[in-house]
């Protein structure tokens, strides 16, 4: 096994220790910046792009990552999000290299949206992929994101058949997702995937907006209401419901 390349540049915008939701455990999460979509829901348009100021060596950030190697346990260690990590698919690949060399479990909170030929090593070096679909269907998806699915598409058929571990987020942002026919086109989709342990439908916030507001971005939710968590939760029972009788079908 040749050794990662802790040399490798890359831009890391912060870390947050002793994260308890993204991923299992305790966990460090690492915040690449930059992103080539445009989610019409995203609440960080601050990580939009990169800044010179983020540049980091993986050697760099697998020191910070070490000290806190305490409190990862059994179950817990580090998440890689953004962003889109996937737009620095050689720094992301070289320090979850660098993690499973230090003994550090990894986790890969993306939408799926990279370079093709980067997928398969990178995947190889993931241990839990926190999976965001964006839409089910192209025209819908490119609506949401402003880039096509064919990538995403490609992104999860290599975790298929690498057999990567996934969690799956969708959030759901009222009179856009909130619907039966919805639930219904992701059922069909979740339903005859493998390795999946967990389905979480994450209720659209508006906390985002003063973000853009200072980065002088014109919001394109404007006027659209936070989602009730209640109606979400009650969606996420339906939706896991036809995911079950799909799969007994
Ligand atoms: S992928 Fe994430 S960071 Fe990028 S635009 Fe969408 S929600 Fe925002």
């Amino acid at each position: 096994m040749t050794l990662s390349n802790r040399s490798q540049i890359g831009y890391v915008r912060k870390l947050e220790t002793m994260g308890m939701v993204d991923g299992p455990g305790i966990r460090t999460i690492v915040f690449l910046s930059g992103c080539p979509l445009r989610c019409l829901f995203c609440h960080n348009p601050d990580m939009f792009k990169t800044d010179p100021k983020d540049a980091t060596t993986v050697e760099e950030l697998i020191a910070k990552l070490k000290r806190y190697k305490p409190y990862y346990g059994e179950t817990g260690g580090v998440t890689f999000c953004g962003g889109e990590p996937l737009n620095q698919p050689e720094f992301l690949y070289e320090a979850m290299k660098a993690c499973h060399e230090e003994g550090i479990n990894t986790v890969l909170d993306t939408s799926g949206f990279g370079r093709l030929n980067t997928f398969e090593k990178i995947l190889g070096q993931t241990d839990l992929i926190l999976y965001d679909i964006k839409g089910v269907e192209d025209d819908f998806y490119r609506k949401m994101t402003g880039v096509p699915k064919k990538v995403t598409d490609a992104f999860l058929e290599t975790a298929q058949r690498l057999d990567v571990k996934m969690w799956i987020r969708v959030v759901v942002v009222p009179g856009i997702h909130d619907s039966i026919e919805y639930m219904d086109q992701l059922a069909n989709m979740i339903a005859p995937l493998k390795n999946i342990e967990r389905i979480e439908l994450l209720p659209y916030h508006t906390m985002g907006v003063n973000k853009y507001d200072a980065l002088g971005l014109t919001y394109p939710l404007e006027g659209v209401p936070a989602m009730n968590k209640e109606e979400c939760m009650k969606l996420q029972e339906y939706l896991k419901d036809q995911i079950r009788a799909l799969r007994r079908a």
